[in-house]
């Protein structure tokens, strides 16, 4: 039966890298012989020009039906302005919660090749393979009441609520111990259970799921450390699960160790292992149109998708290897580039990645 995937290219660099993303996905498609079908949406800032609206009725029953989803970026400076129930944002936050990606992975592994474009020492992020488990669908970004309101004495106040139920915790920590099994055997759980008592319940439900995993090493580790320990030794960490706002912050940290937030691409699972497929990065208004985008976390983002949704693991391989080959030619888009290089557009890039599949 043919598969389906869904694509949203979004909104800034979106539809630039999403594009190279799917000539590659054809590329492979039409070598192996595999059977899925690419259709697009709008979603985001482009989904509100079109429609009024950055998740159109149109756009999640799509991605309701869809096998997989791959995403380029949402948001822009063009949308900022509006009232934040329309953003582009909330398309995003709302098709993950519609569709309840709970499991938000983010490798964050360091290319030999790219060790010198870290902003940190080689010893220190060489052979860095890092992989954060993220709580994607609760917390403070979802949790109610929430908004401005002006108080009596007339000063406006802010306010949003973090919030955990055991369920949500529970099913996040099993993500995370099933991941480590599967790798170095070690779960660190980050929380600020010396401050806010939903991390308190964080760790308690943590040690209870953590007693289904005696073969996983469990470690605790509040928000503020675990900050300073990914630059100060990154290579210490083998799972981080952490929940939604905190995985945020640390995950971008976590890219930037490996030379560019453009390299690093990150799933979204449901329960059933339905996902959405994204770069771990933004819509970059600052370089969008220019062609100078790096495409590689939107390739790598469609080959976790081949591997994890629809479960063609030797054409994700040959994804993956066909992006080390190109580095491997010295080819770097302006984000990791550095002297000796051969400087690469966005298409100059996807081409390379083509051309090494076609070899
Ligand atoms: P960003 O990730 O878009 O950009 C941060 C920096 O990284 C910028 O200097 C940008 O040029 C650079 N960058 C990002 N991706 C790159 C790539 N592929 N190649 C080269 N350089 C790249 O984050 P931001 O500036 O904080 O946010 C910009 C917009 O993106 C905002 O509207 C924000 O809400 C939105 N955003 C969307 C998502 C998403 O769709 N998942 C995630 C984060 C931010």
């Amino acid at each position: 039966m043919t598969q389906s995937i869904l694509v949203l290219p979004g909104d800034g660099i979106g539809p630039e890298i999403v594009a190279e993303a799917v000539r590659v996905l054809e590329v492979v498609r039409e070598q192996d012989g595999l059977d899925y079908s690419l259709n697009e949406a709008l979603l985001g800032g482009s989904a509100i020009d079109a429609t009024g609206v950055p998740l159109p009725d149109e756009t999640l029953a799509q991605a309701k039906a869809a096998d997989a989803i791959l995403l380029g970026a949402v948001g822009g400076p063009k949308w900022d302005a509006l009232d934040s129930s329309i953003r582009p944002e909330k398309g995003l936050l709302g098709i993950r919660s519609q569709l309840d990606l709970f499991g938000n992975l983010r490798p964050a592994i360091l290319y030999p090749q790219l060790a010198e474009a870290s902003t940190l020492k080689p010893e220190v992020v060489a052979g860095l393979d890092i992989l954060i488990v993220r709580e994607l669908t609760g917390g403070i970004y979802f949790g109610q009441p929430r908004g401005v309101r002006t108080l009596e004495n007339g000063e406006r106040q802010g306010y949003n609520t973090y919030v955990y139920s055991e369920s949500e915790i529970k099913r996040i920590a099993r993500v995370a111990f099933e991941s480590a099994r599967k790798r170095g055997k070690k779960v660190c759980s980050v929380d600020k259970a010396n401050v806010l008592e939903v991390t308190v319940l964080w760790r308690e439900v943590v040690e209870e799921v953590a007693k289904e995993y005696p073969d996983v090493e469990l470690s605790h580790m509040y928000v503020d450390n675990a900050a300073m320990q990914l630059v100060r030794a990154p290579k210490q960490f083998d799972v981080i699960v952490t929940g939604n706002m905190f995985g945020d912050i640390l995950s971008d940290a976590a890219a930037m160790l490996t030379g560019s937030i453009g390299m690093l691409p990150s799933a979204s699972l449901d329960a059933n292992g339905k996902g959405m497929y994204e770069p771990c990065h933004g819509s970059a208004p600052d370089i969008a149109g220019q062609g100078v985008a790096n495409p590689l976390a939107t390739i790598l983002s469609a080959a976790m998708m081949l591997r994890y949704s629809l479960g063609h693991t030797a054409a994700a391989d040959k994804i993956e290897q066909a992006v080390s080959r190109v580095l491997d030619q010295g080819l770097r888009t302006a984000d990791i580039y550095s002297e000796g290089m051969c400087k690469v557009s966005t298409k100059e890039m996807g081409d390379a990645v083509v051309a090494a599949l076609q070899a």
